[in-house]
């Protein structure tokens, strides 16, 4: 069902050695009944199963089962409700970890593995999961999407030794869960044609073998489509494995640029949005699908444009950053200051560095709109795939308020040090005139 075979290090054609962060992945249907068998090669004996109280009831049961039949010990934990990435649910999971254990299976997705990677961390044991959802790619990450102190952090932990994406648990999840697997996917298409932009306004590196990874594990994805919803095997299986790959892909590559960009930073606004303000939000890869569907909008309005360096020298000239730190400050809240932080270090808004991008951009134009034609399906077809899954596809669809739209991506070329569509917008000095 899956072909994906995990290549844990090579050498690649683009002269960089590729190392993974996971060590292996098994997907199909029945896969999780290998469970044992991952367990002996990594000699546990007791095992601590870290769950909640939908996640114990869809498989936990099974597992610890399964660990006990082999003659381990098996000690559960399940959360009595879906934890949030908070210190209290890191807090509780630690309390009660059992110390005796020498290994640890997560059953679940999202937060519940990004608890388990903390585990791991901590007490140094192997990490196993058993994934509930193919809901987003974050499991092969060896990072843990946190908030800590009231602000949203990435914390280093580790990423699982093995992903067990086992297709009679995955189709268990419910439709929006589905939709956001293939959501996050979707987002995908956008992070690879901001790759290889950057790589010609920047000149940051690029590996051609990895987004042809990336590529032909969406482009599955989408082939099978509304099977999703039917719970086709096949189909999530595709999603489950796109996402796995797209984790992996970014532990290659050693950057993110494989898996997010400007669609996920939309993404990151509203959570941070969300955190301060109690605004709403939705799942990461329900958000990403719609921030995929805003940046191919874009998109096809700056591949229709010529750039016009009169107007961006004078954009770049009259641009205010005290200002605009207000508007920073006042829409994302305390998120903003490491954004700040970030630009004192990468002055992206010096005239002279703004100058150097804007001829390399005019210089070479063609090539980025051909790039963007080759990557990006219309937004047409986006919400095409988007609505064959019944997936959201406006802010307001999850309470957020179109009319921040706009807002909210002009904040996106401050999240991080990478060149994405929003810069390229205001390298044009076009930021304002995008339609959504
Ligand atoms: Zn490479
Ligand atoms: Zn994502």
């Amino acid at each position: 069902m899956s072909d994906f075979v995990l290549r844990p290090s090579f050498t690649c054609t683009c002269g960089h050695t590729h190392t993974a962060t996971v060590e292996d992945v098994l997907i199909g249907k029945g896969v999780v009944s290998r469970l044992p068998e991952v367990l002996a090669r990594y000699g546990a004996r007791r095992v601590f199963v870290l769950s909640d109280h939908n996640t114990d009831r869809v498989a936990g049961e099974r597992v610890c089962a399964l660990i006990r039949d082999a003659g381990l010990t098996a000690v559960s934990f399940a959360f009595r409700e879906s934890p949030k990435p908070s210190e209290e649910y890191v807090g509780s999971a630690v309390e009660h970890y059992d110390y005796g254990c020498n290994a640890i299976v997560t059953v679940g997705s999202g937060v519940l593995c990004d608890i388990g990677k903390i585990l791991s961390a901590l007490t140094g044991h192997p990490h196993i999961v058993v994934a509930t959802a193919p809901s987003c790619d974050a499991y092969a990450a060896a990072t843990s999407s946190m908030e800590r102190d009231g602000l949203k952090a990435s914390l280093t932990t580790r990423a699982p030794h093995v992903l067990i994406g086992d297709t009679e648990i995955l189709k268990t999840a419910p439709d929006r869960m589905l939709q956001a697997g293939l959501g996050d996917m979707l987002a995908k298409y956008v992070s690879i044609c901001e790759w290889r932009i950057g790589h010609i306004i920047t000149g940051e590196y690029y590996c051609p073998v990895i987004a042809d990874m990336i590529r032909k594990a969406l482009s599955k994805c989408v082939a099978h489509g509304a099977g999703l919803m039917r719970r086709e095997d096949e189909a999530v299986a595709a999603v489950f494995e796109g996402l796995v790959i797209g984790g992996v892909a970014m532990a290659y590559a050693g950057v993110s640029r494989p898996a997010s960009g400007a669609e996920h930073y939309i993404s990151h606004v509203w959570d941070m949005r969300a955190l301060q303000f109690g605004t709403p939000a939705d799942l990461h890869g329900i958000q990403c699908g719609i921030g995929t569907l805003l940046c191919a909008r874009a998109y096809e309005q700056v591949k229709a444009m010529k750039p016009d360096r009169e107007k961006a020298l004078a954009y770049a000239a009259a641009f205010d950053y005290e200002d605009w730190k207000r508007q920073l400050r006042s829409f994302v809240g305390g998120g903003a200051e490491a954004m700040i932080a970030m630009e004192a270090k990468e002055r992206k808004y010096d005239p002279t560095l703004h100058k150097e991008r804007l001829e390399r951009i005019i210089d070479r134009w063609d090539e980025i709109c051909k790039v963007i034609g080759e990557e990006l399906p219309s937004a047409a077809e986006i919400e095409a795939i988007l609505d064959a899954v019944g997936a959201p596809k406006r802010a307001e669809s999850i309470g957020i308020d179109s009319a921040l739209v706009p807002m909210t991506f002009r904040c996106t070329k401050d999240i991080r040090d990478k060149y994405v569509l929003s810069r390229l917008c205001w390298d044009l000095g076009v930021l304002e005139e995008i339609r959504f």
